[in-house]
């Protein structure tokens, strides 16, 4: 049940779009869950406690430290097949607690060059957020934040040689910022996090999504003005009540990358289906449950899947390459996840029933181990990448 504050919290927002509802008329999804996500005073993102057990939900990164450490030497590969370039700007977007990004450079010190090489960006829309990774990536004797939290956990601080341009860390607000250099870019459930549009086919047309407030004051989705999706190939006549989802962000982050003078290779690791697909799925997660997206505006945490088959023809409309999907499962395998828990367990005998069961939880067949998805971008100058091929 949310406190008292809580309600104050969610009321305010409330209270703000139901006055911006008249004023403008009902809002478009897109627009509804970027106040609840990025309201300066009341959107999600400006909360204390959003991610790990105390806040709304766990990522795979901070169910097991082995998920960040593959994906540090998948980062210190790829850069070897980047012809091991002497500067790279090691960017993540929405590094969440900074847990990834720490147990990548750990793992990724097996390979001094790479670390020599690299500079560390994060792209960080929350100020709380920067707090925590700041704290997670600055201090050497870190426990991790993962279910073995008590498993030995080497030194676990940035390495001294790590430097953005002006320091040890540099902050963002947009991948647009990260100064010039051949890049490799970490997001792992941060495309789910972009705002995404919703159209839905009514009376025979697709119409757009909106948020209006009922007779009662509370909000529900209605269909709004007609307008044309800016996809092809879909199905011409539609079961009625059909749901596309749109999501810009996408297209405005590929063209940023597209745009960038010097080769890049992005890893997107989010949930959402490999193929074409139609259906609503904005959700709300609060308190590790679901939640009703309309009912507590700014409390809960508003995602939808990532369409990876869009993503990928969307990068390749832009100029770029892509490598995958593969399901999270099947990435990881290829990386080598059993090899390294075993040898994590080994070394913590105490430990390896738990870390046995969160690698288990990674690959699970029937839940995060195929729901989510690797793919990766790159520049096309680049050869094909790791383990994609
Ligand atoms: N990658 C982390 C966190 C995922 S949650 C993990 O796996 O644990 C989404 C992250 O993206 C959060 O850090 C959130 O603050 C950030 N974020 C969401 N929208 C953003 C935007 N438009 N620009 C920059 N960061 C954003």
């Amino acid at each position: 049940m949310p406190g008292p504050e809580e309600r104050q919290a969610a009321g305010a927002l409330l209270a703000i779009l139901r006055e911006r509802i008249a004023r403008e008329g009902p809002l478009p999804v897109d627009a509804y869950v970027r106040a609840c996500l990025f309201d300066p005073a009341h959107g999600y993102w400006s909360r204390p406690e959003t991610i790990g057990k105390a806040g709304d939900f766990v990522t795979a990164p901070e169910i097991s430290q082995v998920y960040g450490e593959l994906i540090g030497l998948w980062c210190a590969v790829t850069w070897q097949g980047m012809g091991s370039p002497s500067l790279l700007r090691l960017v993540e977007l929405g590094p969440g607690r900074g847990t990834l990004m720490r147990d990548a450079l750990r793992a990724a010190r097996a390979m001094p060059a790479f670390l020599d090489a690299a500079r560390v960006h994060l792209v960080e829309v929350s100020p709380a957020l920067r707090a925590v990774q700041q704290r997670t990536l600055a201090s050497s004797r870190q426990k991790p934040a993962s279910t073995h939290a008590s498993a030995p956990h080497p030194a676990a601080g940035v390495d001294p040689r790590l430097r953005g341009d002006d320091g040890p860390i540099a902050w963002h607000g947009s991948v647009k910022e990260v100064p010039e250099g051949q890049a490799i870019i970490i997001a792992n459930e941060f495309l789910d996090a972009l705002p995404i549009r919703q159209l839905v086919f009514a009376d025979g047309e697709w119409r757009e999504r909106v948020v209006d407030v009922d007779a009662s004051g509370r909000l529900r989705l209605v269909p709004g003005p007609p307008t044309a999706p800016p996809v092809t190939g879909l199905d011409a006549a539609p079961a009625p009540g059909t749901v596309l989802e749109v999501r810009a962000g996408e297209d405005a982050l590929l063209a940023q990358l597209a745009l960038r003078r010097q080769p890049i290779a992005a890893l997107f690791l989010d949930y959402g289906p490999a193929g074409a697909a139609t259906g609503d799925t904005l959700q709300a997660v609060r308190a590790h449950a679901w939640a009703d997206p309309l009912a507590a505006p700014g409390l809960a945490d508003l995602t939808a899947h990532v369409h990876f088959d869009g993503l990928a023809h969307k990068a390749r409309a832009a100029g770029l390459a892509v490598d995958g999907p593969l399901t999270q499962a099947e990435f990881l395998g290829r990386l080598g996840i059993a090899e390294r828990a075993s040898r994590l367990m080994a070394a913590n005998p105490q430990q390896a029933p738990g870390i046995e069961a969160a690698v288990q939880r990674l690959l699970s067949p029937t839940g995060m181990g195929t729901l989510f998805k690797a793919m990766a971008v790159r520049s096309r100058s680049l050869p094909p990448l790791v383990p994609f091929v």
